[in-house]
């Protein structure tokens, strides 16, 4: 019994690897079928060339990281009033007032213009020019202001009869260049100089300075007939709007190009001259 087990074992051994080779040799033949006809033709005329070696290239930018910036239109100037904003308190001798923000732009529309929102073209021009050619991100710190948040941004009286509130006056800083404010000058005039309209017209491409001390900054501001550019350096004209640590600038218009007439604030236009909810 013992014995035939072990027969048995061998032949099924046996057995097994014959169909294993069987099988190997089968597809060494497949193989061989397959390859053959397999010819490579070339041409006279072909020729090898080597690949150019690899190189690191340039990582694609985010769009935040490149200088295409959005440009500036009327929507960065809306009031940026939050019903969030806790009351704004202040002491005047025996009385104590409280200033409430406005709900914002959720709850109140841009100045009005023949029945559309409107703020001043001159300031969302010059803007965009600056953006353009500084190749920075401006940052409006304060656009529109309706009465309510002007306000609560500075109660002092000179700011009651502010052109934030009739979409006349934009405060920003330039993102990389804040401790630059003089080169922004330079571009606001240069602006006056490089824009064909305004060619051979003095009033608007010569500026002149502000001499009166009856304005709240240290540095003369400048103006031509259009605008009125104020700097404030870093410890001066601090408001709700702008708490951040840079110089800024004002812009006021003064003259509208389109009706050639001057720009004034009047309450009229600040308090009945736009859309609430
Ligand atoms: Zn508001």
């Amino acid at each position: 019994m013992k014995y035939f087990s072990v027969v048995l074992t061998f032949l099924l051994a046996f057995f097994l690897s014959g169909c294993f080779f069987s099988e190997e040799a089968e597809s060494e033949r497949a193989r061989l079928q397959n390859a053959i006809g397999e010819y490579i033709y070339r041409r006279h005329n072909e020729y090898l060339f080597k690949p150019e070696p690899a190189t690191q290239s340039a990582p694609i930018l985010y769009s935040w990281e490149n200088n295409s910036f959005h440009s500036i239109t009327k929507e960065y100037f809306r009031c940026k009033g939050s019903s969030l904003n806790p009351p704004h308190v202040v002491q005047r001798k025996q009385e104590t007032l409280r200033f409430f923000d406005c709900g914002g732009a959720e709850r109140h529309s841009l100045p009005l213009h023949n029945d559309k929102e409107f703020v001043y073209p001159i300031l969302i021009n010059l803007l965009n020019y600056l953006q353009h050619k500084s190749g920075k991100k401006i940052v409006i710190t304060s656009g529109h202001r309706c009465p309510q948040h002007n306000v609560y941004v500075d109660d002092s009286l000179e700011n009651q009869s502010s052109k934030h509130m009739i979409g006349a006056e934009v405060s920003f800083y330039v993102q990389g260049w804040e401790d630059k404010p003089a080169e922004i000058i330079k571009l606001i005039h240069h602006y006056y100089l490089e824009t064909p309209k305004y060619k051979g017209l003095k009033d608007f491409q010569e500026f002149s300075r502000y001499e009166k001390q009856d304005t709240n900054v240290s540095t003369l501001p400048w103006m031509n007939k259009e605008v009125f550019v104020k700097l404030f350096k870093k410890k001066e004209g601090r408001n709700f709007d702008n708490r951040h640590p840079y110089p800024y600038i004002s812009i006021q218009v003064r003259y509208d190009m389109e009706t050639q007439t001057k720009v004034f604030y009047s309450w009229e236009k600040a308090h009945r001259n736009f859309l609430r909810q």
